[in-house]
């Protein structure tokens, strides 16, 4: 078969779709964070579409759909365009990034203790979003029956639970706002305290790349995250290939997906299955899992987030909370003045001295991550 190419007609050195497909998408440095694809089919473009983890054109047909307007490519986090501005705007000019405060802390609620990865914390936070009235949805990762991470906007805190925990390979979660614009009624005629789509203020949960490409769009204004209020970030050392992943997980325990009942990371591979029986398996048998794109990102901490969390440095049932922005630290002291989150206090050392431990300890695993990639 020929190889279609999109006429370039207009901006001869804009960059375009075609671009994003020979740099990003066949080198295997794609992250399928989505945003591509939901700004593009958003604008109801037609143009391209997301075939498992691969953002492609729709069919042959489709190519000439394509406005060259560039913007798949300069909001794919894994180009260099906007880089440079949004660094400026989140203060951004080191390893970690900015950091206002960190607190480690964990949920006060029972149910959140019992699920979440760490502390609970962004389950009880978005719990919080949702009822104190600050958010009408929030865009989080659930598993189906074979344990698949899958992207899902919800629109509750009851459904919330079903989300609560890490998925060790990639959910989308930025493609569900594709269909935003194309579901709009339903979403207005199901949940009453929506009256306009454009109005919807959403939580955005995701890994440092799908931030990125959140910060990418918000910076150039576009639809469809200009929905988005809060953006939480999860710390992030590497994601898996959803197949080999479970290929190994078979290998090593010999069950099945719908046996397993959490995975965790801490230093090696902690796999529980549903009798509450826990391997432990060494992260470096792993390594062929790995996602290609992890190998090329300099990012642990989730730095365009507006609050950062992650286990690694907290005591245990706690996560790490890092906060950068002035809208995180309300949204933190608000939650613990209500009784939603205990904060942790060190016993040992000094606030002071806790804090720059900490901030030592993420230095090093971000630049070991670096390190390793290279
Ligand atoms: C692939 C991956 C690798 C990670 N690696 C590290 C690490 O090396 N060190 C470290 O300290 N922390 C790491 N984390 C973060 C850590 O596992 C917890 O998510 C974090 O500590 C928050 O815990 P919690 O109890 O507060 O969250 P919970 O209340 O349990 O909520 C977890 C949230 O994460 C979302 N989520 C789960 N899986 C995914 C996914 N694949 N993509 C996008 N969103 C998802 C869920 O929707 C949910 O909203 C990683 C997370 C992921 C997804």
């Amino acid at each position: 078969m020929t190889e279609v190419k999109p006429k370039r007609t207009i901006l001869k050195d804009v960059k375009i779709f075609k671009d994003l497909e020979d740099e990003i998408i066949k080198t295997n440095k794609c992250c399928a964070c989505g945003a591509c694809v939901s700004y593009c089919s958003s604008q109801g473009f037609d143009v391209i579409k997301m075939e498992g983890y691969t953002p492609q054109f729709i069919s042959d047909e489709n190519v000439d759909n394509c406005k060259e307007c560039g913007l798949c490519y300069y909001i794919c986090p894994q180009t260099e365009p906007l880089m440079k501005q949004i660094n400026d705007v989140y203060r951004i000019k080191d390893e970690i990034g900015y950091i206002q405060n960190i607190i480690a802390a964990k949920t006060t609620d029972e149910k959140i203790k019992e699920i979440g990865q760490d502390g609970g914390l962004v389950t009880t936070l978005l719990t919080y979003l949702f009822d104190k009235n600050k958010i009408d949805a929030a865009i989080v990762s659930e598993y189906d029956e074979k344990l698949q991470p899958t992207p899902k906007i919800i629109y509750n805190k009851e459904d919330l639970l079903k989300s609560s925990g890490t998925r060790y390979s990639i959910s989308s979660n930025i493609l569900p706002l594709k269909d935003l614009y194309s579901i709009a009624e339903e979403i207005v005629e199901k949940h009453h305290q929506i009256y306009d789509i454009n109005q919807i203020r959403m939580a955005f949960v995701g890994t440092p790349c799908q931030c990125r490409a959140i910060r990418k769009m918000q910076l150039l204004n576009i639809s469809p995250t200009h929905v988005i209020k809060y953006v939480f970030g999860l710390f992030c050392m590497e994601n898996f290939d959803y197949e080999k992943l479970f290929e190994l997980v078979k290998k090593e325990t010999n069950e099945e997906p719908s046996n397993i009942s959490k995975m965790n990371i801490k230093k090696n591979f902690f796999i529980t299955n549903k009798d509450n029986k826990v391997y432990e398996i060494e992260l470096k048998k792993f390594d062929d899992a790995v996602r290609n794109h992890c190998h090329e990102c300099d990012e642990f901490t989730s730095r365009f987030a507006d609050i950062s969390f992650g286990g690694s440095g907290a005591v245990q049932q706690n996560s790490m909370v890092v906060i950068r922005t002035d809208k995180g630290q309300k949204l933190v002291r608000d939650a613990i003045i209500a009784g939603y989150i205990n904060k942790f206090t060190p016993k040992k050392s000094s606030i002071d001295d806790w804090k720059a431990s900490k901030i030592d300890l993420f230095r090093r695993m971000t630049n070991n991550k670096i390190k390793k990639s290279k």
